[in-house]
């Protein structure tokens, strides 16, 4: 077995030993939703102050709002009845460090992980690469405050979400643990 399987069965042994948290009921108890990066510098739960069965949390590459993230918000409220929603995206996101061009050529050649430094990506794995990797929009992030401001008002102005659900805009710092709101955001996200 895995060091790391080993390690995450272990440590899921040892929360089941002392779970208490099997009455809680499916929608979250305090109906909110975040959709945010999945960077493993960020944990929700400590930084919005969440324990089990309180909140939605949404991740992905970047937070942004693609459609399987607007798919879960959708279920969300309509299925489990959450009524405000934050959109977090955070400083030195991987998103920021490539395009989808930079992506596509990197799978062209290979799938292995590539590498990074002052001259850019580039593959030090083998080949083959798949030229799959053009058909996918990757949604990078060329500035922070400005995927925030898009990412809420593509969100807002879906046919699918209510016009009286705030969506709320904001940086999390990775370097403080601060989140920083984005006021053109929060205006954009404002119910109606
Ligand atoms: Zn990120």
């Amino acid at each position: 077995m895995s060091k790391i399987l080993t390690e995450v069965l272990n440590a899921n042994q040892a929360y089941a030993s002392s779970f208490d948290k099997g009455h809680l009921p499916l929608p979250p108890a305090r109906g909110f939703a975040i959709l945010t990066c999945m960077d493993a510098r960020l944990d929700p739960a400590k930084f919005a102050g969440l324990a089990e069965g309180d909140a939605h949390v949404t991740r992905n590459a970047g937070g942004r709002a693609s459609d399987d993230a607007i798919r879960s918000l959708v279920i969300s409220h309509k299925l489990l009845g959450t009524s405000e929603w934050f959109v977090i995206h955070h400083t030195d996101c991987g998103m920021e460090l490539f395009t989808n061009e930079i992506m596509a050529d990197l799978l062209e050649k290979s799938l292995d992980t590539a590498a990074i430094d002052a001259n850019g990506w580039r593959d030090v794995g083998q080949g083959p690469g798949s030229t799959d990797g053009k058909y996918i929009h990757w949604l990078t992030i060329q500035n922070q405050a400005q995927s925030v401001v898009e990412d809420v008002a593509r969100i807002r102005h879906h046919p699918l979400v209510p016009k009286y659900i705030p969506i709320y805009g904001f940086i999390y710092d990775v370097k403080t643990g601060k989140l920083m709101e984005v006021p053109e955001a929060m205006a954009a996200g404002r119910a109606v």
